[in-house]
């Protein structure tokens, strides 16, 4: 690793090292033997990492809090994530790190960043329950992909504005809504979404036919854009709309499911929400403790368990 080059052991006293990393290991890396100890820190450019020993085969070794083999600083990684989505291209990303940072950094290596930081924390958030109000409004959003019409599935709870699930698609076809709905878990009191026929297929597959008044009730077909019951989410979508649209580097398929997945962890998780002035995850219960740089303890809090 590049970061041995510094001789850290040497200047490390005179450093002040804004992280220090003191994740406790369950096991020995090598042997799982359970047997570990304290062997002092391991230091490099940015960070102070609790070392650890196993008495039963004596390897040394550090603990994956994240940022493992991570060359640059944490808050420079997170300052990418939060730049990007918030509208601003790889480009201009770039070009703002070198005006305002001693270190410089290549537009691919923020697209690196991107998705290798939306599966860890897709994978992490993924098993998270949320108390949801069971009103969900389901709605598709048009995206360009390499010249060609895609479209974003995506599920919205309204009294917590959650996104429940999302699905990127090819196709504006019913199979696309039942993975949406599959993905969602649980069936919904109330679901509300336009007037496309896929969603009615989709439903009768996932959640059954209406055959009950009652029935009725659960799923309503919104067929005028203008009906009053979907202003908040279409508020919503608009926000999704408005940074999606400024969201480039749609190459293809799977670098845009990737960004899109890590935008709704961004949406879920980071934003601060205007209207219930915290984010989804907050009201819907989830309370991660998360301090000032979120995505920083997003991360940590990813590898914790
Ligand atoms: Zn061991």
């Amino acid at each position: 690793m590049s970061c041995g080059q510094v001789n850290p052991q040497k200047d490390y006293k005179l450093r002040n090292y804004k992280n220090i990393s003191v994740l406790k290991p369950k096991e020995c890396i090598f042997c799982k033997s359970k047997e570990i100890i304290k062997w002092s820190f391991r230091f490099n450019h940015t960070t102070k990492k609790q070392r650890w020993k196993c008495n039963f085969c004596n390897k040394l070794f550090t603990v994956d809090d994240g940022f493992f083999h991570l060359h640059k600083k944490r808050e420079l990684l997170t300052t990418c994530l939060d730049l990007y989505m918030n509208g601003l291209s790889l480009r201009k990303i770039r070009n703002h790190i070198k005006q305002f940072t001693e270190q410089g950094i290549s537009h691919m290596q923020i697209l690196r960043w991107i998705i290798k930081y939306s599966q860890i924390l897709t994978n992490y958030t993924r098993n998270f329950e949320p108390q949801l109000s069971g009103v969900y409004h389901a709605d598709e959003i048009f995206i360009k992909c390499n010249k060609q019409q895609h479209y974003l599935f995506d599920m919205i709870d309204k009294g917590t504005r959650f996104l429940i699930s999302s699905y990127y698609s090819t196709k504006r076809d019913s199979k696309s809504a039942k993975i949406l709905f599959i993905k969602a878990k649980h069936k919904p009191l109330t679901l509300f979404t336009d007037s496309l026929q896929a969603y009615r297929k989709a439903y009768r597959k996932v959640w059954g036919a209406r055959t009950n008044r009652e029935d009725k009730e659960t799923y309503i077909r919104l067929k005028a854009d203008k009906d009053k019951r979907n202003n908040i989410v279409e508020r919503i979508q608009g926000t999704i709309r408005e940074r999606i649209k400024v969201i480039r580097g749609f190459k293809n398929k799977e670098s845009a499911e990737h960004i899109l997945n890590l935008f709704l962890i961004w949406y879920n998780f980071i934003r601060v929400h205007q209207g219930i002035n915290m984010t989804p995850a907050q009201k819907a219960g989830i309370n991660l403790n998360l301090n000032q740089n979120k995505w920083l303890d997003l991360i940590y809090s990813s590898k914790k368990n």
